[in-house]
């Protein structure tokens, strides 16, 4: 079995020559590790290889985490992502943990990670997660709803709106894949274009089984868990 370090720089080469392939600069699709599940000596070994992004989904286990790396390694530059279902009784820790946040997806949300983000923290780094595939069973904005909520979270003095989030739906045939991850991109070309004054960078899209698809159709950040950590053991969830 590789070592986390190897599967990172396997991980990294493979992005680098998918970006290759597409005619994209270098370093234009940053990697977030996945470490959902997985303990705090999976995510140092990960941050020794010099991996500084991780995303967590669920909010007390991420909690935990940020709160170890702080305690006993506050010198490591660690940059912490939520990607998982916000609950809105939970929205104060999301608040007062993680530097990103992939998943706001309604009104409520954004503004209760506002006016929990502690003083003193920078603003909370923001996506819209979008529900590209119209399956009514994921969460996420419709089309229609993103630029009302765009709106709102700009206005928000403590949210720094980025970019957009999807999750498509699990399908293995590449042209499938890669209609669905244009479709956001366009979104976020049309949200760009409605609003010039905010710095939409950022497309967080791809996972370990369609990461070449996103990369193809624009993703900026590709969020990879299993390729890196391995398969995870969900036996003490739920
Ligand atoms: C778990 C998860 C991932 C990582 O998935 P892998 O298939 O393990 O790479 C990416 N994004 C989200 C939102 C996830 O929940």
């Amino acid at each position: 079995m590789n070592s986390i370090q190897q599967n990172i720089e396997q991980i990294t080469s493979q992005i680098e020559a998918i970006q290759k392939k597409c005619g994209r600069p270098r370093d234009s699709v940053q990697l977030l590790a996945v470490s959902k599940t997985k303990p705090v000596e999976a995510i140092l070994e990960a941050a020794n290889a010099g991996q500084v992004a991780f995303g967590e989904n669920y909010v007390q286990e991420g909690a935990d985490k940020v709160a170890y790396f702080n305690d006993h390694y506050p010198n490591l530059p660690l940059e912490w992502h939520f990607i998982g279902p916000i609950q809105s009784n939970k929205s104060r820790h999301v608040a007062g943990n993680f530097d990103w946040v992939h998943t706001v997806d309604r009104d409520k949300i954004a503004q209760r990670l506002n006016d929990q983000r502690p003083e003193g923290l920078p603003p909370i780094q923001v996506l819209i997660q979008v529900n590209t595939s119209g399956e009514s069973s994921k969460s996420g904005t419709s089309d229609s709803d993103i630029f009302e909520l765009a709106a709102l979270i700009s206005s928000l003095p403590n949210l720094t709106l980025r970019g957009l989030m999807s999750i498509p739906a699990n399908v293995s045939d590449y042209q499938s894949q890669l209609v669905a991850f244009k479709q956001l991109a366009e979104l976020k070309d049309k949200l760009a274009a409605r609003y010039p004054e905010l710095n939409l960078d950022t497309l967080s899209m791809g996972m370990s089984g369609d990461m070449q698809a996103a990369i193809e159709a624009g993703s900026t950040m590709v969020r990879i868990g299993t390729a890196i950590f391995g398969a995870r053991d969900y036996s003490n969830k739920n």
